[in-house]
């Protein structure tokens, strides 16, 4: 696994590969497996993610009562266009809505890079598809780029709220997605790491404080805001602009950031929105009984 997102981008260089195409053969390298398999692999990843979104149901709500039904209700508010946000990005909360949702109801969901981030690179890769009519062979690539991109970051720094905050989650979440939309507009290598960059960069800090310790409240919503912020950092990677800090620089602070938070804000539901008096109302409401 790559350690770097500036080697990666000098190796796709070098050998005038795409950044997805040296995600992959590290991939075959690791695991001693031929290209079709890893491929086969990950597109089955890819197509597990439709199908979460597809049985999205709208009536269900998590065994805590906390979570549930908001995909449906932004379902129906897209539909109406009325958003503020236009229809394509209405889509995609709806999305991160429901594959967040899904997770907290305990649907089967695949975890990119965690179950809690879960939303956040299938509302981005799934809204894409649908608008722009990319065939499934195109998304499996761009989920190598997001894979390659969560590889560094967990190498390089972590991918749990419990160790780095929701900047670990989310925050990876969404640099993941940001390099595969840029990806799937055209972007090279470098642009594909500095939209990665982007993202980042604008979840630093982000903390993990999910009411009664369940991955539900703030949870679901967050997934929200790393798929938009994942989809600005992409158009601006794609505008030609570029993180001031270089990639790997940006995920060293990450952790660094992760390493200096606070043990109340790493999952242990005991601080943030948790420590509300309302998030504080509901544990002893979910504790009791
Ligand atoms: S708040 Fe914590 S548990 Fe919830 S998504 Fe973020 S990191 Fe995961």
């Amino acid at each position: 696994m790559y350690q770097s997102l500036g080697e990666l981008c000098r190796k796709a260089e070098e050998e005038k590969k795409s950044f997805w195409e040296v995600v992959q053969a590290d991939d075959c390298r690791e695991r001693q497996i031929p290209e079709k398999t890893s491929f086969a692999q990950m597109k089955a990843m890819y197509l597990a993610m439709k199908e979460a979104d597809a049985s999205y149901d709208p009536k269900l709500y998590s065994r805590s009562g906390l979570t549930g039904r908001d995909g449906g209700k932004m379902q129906r508010y897209v539909d109406r266009e009325e958003t503020i946000c236009g229809p394509f990005l209405g889509r995609v909360m709806e999305k991160a809505l429901k594959m967040g949702e899904s997770n907290a109801c305990m649907k089967r969901i695949v975890a990119a890079p965690t179950a809690g981030a879960c939303g956040v690179v299938p509302a981005v890769l799934l809204a894409m598809q649908e608008t722009a009519g990319y065939s499934d062979e195109e998304m499996t690539q761009a989920l190598y780029v997001a894979a390659g991109i969560g590889g560094v970051i967990a190498s390089r720094a972590f991918i749990s709220g419990a160790q780095g905050g929701c900047q670990a989650e989310v925050g990876s979440a969404s640099s993941m997605a940001a390099g595969a939309a840029a990806f799937l507009r055209g972007a090279d290598a470098s642009a594909i790491a500095h939209g990665a960059a982007m993202a980042m960069k604008n979840l630093l800090g982000l903390v993990c404080d999910p009411v009664a310790g369940l991955v539900e409240v703030p949870c679901v919503k967050r997934n929200v805001a790393g798929a938009v912020v994942a989809l600005a950092a992409a158009d601006m990677a794609l505008a030609g602009i570029r993180s001031k800090i270089p990639p790997d620089e940006v995920i060293d602070a990450m952790r660094s950031v992760g390493q200096d938070m606070p043990v109340c804000v790493r999952e242990t539901g005991e601080g943030g929105l948790a420590a509300t008096p309302s998030g504080e109302r509901m544990k002893d409401y979910l504790t009791q009984g």
